[in-house]
């Protein structure tokens, strides 16, 4: 009866303190996270869209706290809430930049590896040189990395952020904004930000055919490309799954595409097996 009571109560309690509790908790477990390392990053590869080279690839977080995986759409907006992007976020940097320069040690040149940079870590005025300095330490050259980032980071900031990313811009990172077309996209956000690459935002990708032979997103996919080319910015798809999307994107002139048709995110590894080893041949 007794264990009836406490369950009793505990249904009443507001939904608002339990998100508390839950964030609370994701919260405590991710500060152990950073201690005990148990995060992983994983690389998705972006190929030319018409040779199939490998032209760069992309890292994403990967949280597994010895029992289950939790997704980064799960945990970075709480790390974002809490601060704790800015430690989290440094550990991407740091693992990144060690991990090509293991890489190019043993393949040579490689294609660059793009980190995600939440807005927050724009706040302080130190992540451009944070990651200019390491790379330096670690002898890679400003084309060995680069940074994908969302328009969200104009509207979080007072304007910092705006020359954290001039100054990435001019130690040579190219910088690429990500989930083009989203939220409240803005044109003239593509004229403020030091960007050299769009990324076509999945959502767009995914209605792009479809079966009833409708044009979906498609009109909406030409019209960024053609802005995109005239504005001579890099142009990449991501999401991309099945071959009659990759089609269409060929025959709308995107340069380069990203997705689960190519491959999942793989661990290093599985990233340099598949993709940097003989990559003449
Ligand atoms: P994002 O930057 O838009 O990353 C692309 C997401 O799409 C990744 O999810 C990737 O695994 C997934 N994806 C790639 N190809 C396909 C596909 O063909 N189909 C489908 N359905 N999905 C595909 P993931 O890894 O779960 O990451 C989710 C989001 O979490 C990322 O979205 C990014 O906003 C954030 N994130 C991931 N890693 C980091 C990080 O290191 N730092 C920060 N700040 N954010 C990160
Ligand atoms: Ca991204
Ligand atoms: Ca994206
Ligand atoms: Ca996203």
């Amino acid at each position: 009866a007794k264990a009836a009571g406490g369950n009793a109560i505990r249904s009443h309690t507001p939904v608002m303190d339990q998100r508390v509790t839950f964030r609370m908790s994701l919260e405590t477990r991710l500060r152990r996270a950073l201690q005990e390392k148990q995060f992983e990053l994983h690389y998705q590869p972006q190929v030319d869209a018409t040779s199939g080279k490998l032209i760069g690839a992309e890292a994403l977080i990967r949280w597994h706290d010895g029992e289950n995986s939790i997704r980064p759409d799960q945990f970075i907006p709480v790390a974002e809430e809490s601060g704790l992007i800015i430690p989290i976020g440094e550990w991407v940097i740091d693992c990144a930049i060690t991990q090509i320069a293991a890489w190019r040690e043993c393949f040579g040149e490689i294609p660059p590896i793009a980190i995600n940079l939440s807005p927050r870590q724009f706040w302080r005025p130190s992540v451009s040189r944070h990651i200019i300095e390491h790379m330096q330490a670690a002898g890679l050259p400003s084309s060995a990395l680069e940074v994908e980032i969302t328009e969200s980071v104009l509207l979080d900031a007072d304007g910092g952020s705006v020359e954290e990313l001039m100054q990435l811009r001019a130690a040579g990172i190219a910088i690429a904004l990500d989930d083009f077309g989203t939220g409240y996209s803005s044109l003239s956000y593509l004229q403020r930000l030091p960007i050299s690459t769009l990324k076509i935002d999945r959502s767009f990708i995914n209605n792009l055919v479809l079966d009833d032979g409708s044009s979906g997103s498609e009109p909406l996919v030409r019209a960024i490309i053609a802005m995109a080319k005239s504005l001579s910015l890099s142009i990449v798809a991501e999401g991309v799954e099945t071959q009659p999307q990759h089609r269409q994107l060929r025959t709308l002139g995107c340069d380069i595409i990203q997705g689960y048709l190519i491959s999942r995110p793989l661990a290093a590894t599985e990233f340099a097996d598949k993709f940097l080893v003989d990559r003449s041949t």
